[in-house]
């Protein structure tokens, strides 16, 4: 029996960073994983849609040839090789995850796991056993369905087949308008699909600001993508191949047709078959219950990432195996605050955000100031030719603290990194209009708007 400090089940952003940390700590980790190293987000999620997304950029621009005084006989868009390129970038980010376990000392283990006992796992098919003092569940989580609409995986797909068609559907409709379902919308429209997007919720991208939700919608009307917003499946019959989808919306009832429907209604912890209800671990509606350091209700069982159902993003997950990786060697790693973990979409223009919307921070009792501006007021943006957009911050009016920044544009996204660090030194709008941006950056949208929730913004 191999004997370990620390045992992860699960490979993913969560499971190979813990890994990695622990293995620069000195711990000795293994790592076990019943598909590929990376997880969902390197093989069938993150990486493998943003490198698809920008092929569709490329190809938005190419649409705007013209306007660059480009011009193009036989132009054509070969989906094939945009879904071949994608699979190229995942081989080479898996292959540097190999090489960092490597690199660390952390062993690798193809396989299912199964907890016999909180420092027992037993492996599926090998029959292996690990022992291991401590054990982080980095499971992850699967796509939920709707009743009446499972994935078939052909027809009725989620985002797994989604990912790995080589064409464009001719038509699609795509059930739920949060991260997925704008992406892939996005993506298809792009390369000519006829894609109908439907939200049960009012707006798209509901879990943002209601701003940048409405500038979104005009973003996709502008560009001819249609979608339906509190509008409810009611269910799918399928004739000749097509689908004809019945949507119950305000206005009454419709049919929706596509050749395939994708179901991106969000998704559900992978805590099961793991032997926890046998462990006693506290569980809520799947999900595994963690403390601030990670651990379970049953000592020495860690869990991290979407299967601890906090935020379901990537680098959230990361966080965890950090801060359960650090408290395992005896550290006292910060504590993460959920709400301030930044939040990025890849459709165009791309949506970020961190912290409350405006709403929420009114509703948690907050007198609020916001600062707003807009793109089309940035150098950078309008040289780009891409001002659609604008960065909006809220503060508290009394103390000055960023509750919430929220953001719709060009790589927007790149320009988190910047808020995330502002939130952990507690910078207040003041110093963030006084730190110098670049210029011509689109960093300087963000500027203006901190200067602007004082209403000093210099290019309003
Ligand atoms: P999501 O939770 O982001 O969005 C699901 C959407 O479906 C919601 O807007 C919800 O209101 C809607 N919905 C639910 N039931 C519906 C119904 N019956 N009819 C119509 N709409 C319905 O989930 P997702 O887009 O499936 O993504 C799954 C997870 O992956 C999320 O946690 C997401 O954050 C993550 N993800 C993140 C990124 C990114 O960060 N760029 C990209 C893709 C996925």
């Amino acid at each position: 029996m191999d004997k370990y400090n620390v045992a992860i089940i699960g490979a993913g952003p969560g499971g190979y960073v813990a890994a990695i940390r622990a293995g620069q700590l000195g711990l000795k980790t293994v790592v076990i994983e019943r598909e590929a190293p990376g997880g969902i987000c390197l093989n069938w999620g993150c990486i493998p849609t943003k490198a698809l997304l920008r092929n569709a950029e490329v190809l938005s621009l190419f649409k705007r040839g013209k306007e660059f005084g480009f011009t193009f006989d036989n132009f054509k868009a070969d989906y094939a090789v945009a879904q071949a390129r994608s699979r190229k970038v995942v081989e080479r980010l898996v292959k540097g995850v190999e090489f960092l376990l490597k690199k660390n000392k952390v062993d690798y283990v193809q396989g299912t796991a199964r907890l016999a006992s909180p420092k027992r796992i037993e492996l599926a098919p090998s029959g292996q056993t690990i022992e291991a003092d401590n054990v982080i569940i980095a499971t992850g989580a699967r796509p939920r369905s709707i009743p009446g609409l499972d994935p078939d995986g052909k027809n009725v797909i989620t985002y797994r087949e989604a990912v790995a068609l080589t064409e464009v559907p001719e038509s699609v409709v795509i059930i739920g308008a949060g991260a997925i379902g704008v992406e892939f919308a996005y993506l298809w429209h792009t390369y000519g699909s006829k894609v109908t997007l439907v939200e049960a919720l009012p707006r798209l991208v509901p879990t943002e600001d209601e701003e940048i939700s409405a500038e979104l919608e005009r973003s996709f009307k502008k560009q001819g993508l249609a979608f339906l917003t509190g509008a409810k499946v009611e269910g799918v019959n399928w004739a000749n191949g097509v689908a004809r989808v019945t949507v119950a919306a305000a206005d009454g009832k419709r049919e929706i047709e596509g050749r395939k429907v994708l179901v991106a209604v969000g998704v559900r912890p992978n805590s099961e078959g793991l032997g926890l209800e046998t462990l006693g671990v506290r569980m809520e509606r799947g999900a595994v219950k963690v403390d601030a350091r990670m651990q379970t209700s049953v000592p020495g069982v860690y869990a991290i990432g979407d299967v601890t159902g906090e935020v379901l993003l990537a680098h959230v997950a990361s966080a965890q195996g950090v801060v359960a990786a650090e408290a395992i060697a005896g550290r006292q790693p910060p504590r993460l605050s959920y709400v301030d973990m930044p939040r990025a979409t890849y459709c165009q223009p791309q949506v970020a955000s961190l912290g409350l919307t405006e709403a929420q921070a009114r509703e948690k009792g907050h007198e609020v100031k916001v600062g707003r501006f807009p793109f089309r007021a940035i150098g950078k943006a309008i040289a780009l030719g891409d001002t659609d957009g604008q960065v909006k911050i809220v503060a508290d009016a009394k103390t000055g603290e960023v509750l919430g920044a929220h953001m719709i544009g060009p790589e927007v996204t790149e320009l988190l990194g910047e808020l995330s660090l502002a939130k952990l030194l507690e910078s207040t709008p003041l110093e963030l209009g006084w730190a110098v941006h670049p210029h011509p950056t689109l960093s300087e949208a963000l500027r203006e708007a901190a200067l602007d929730v004082n209403k000093e913004a210099i290019h309003t």
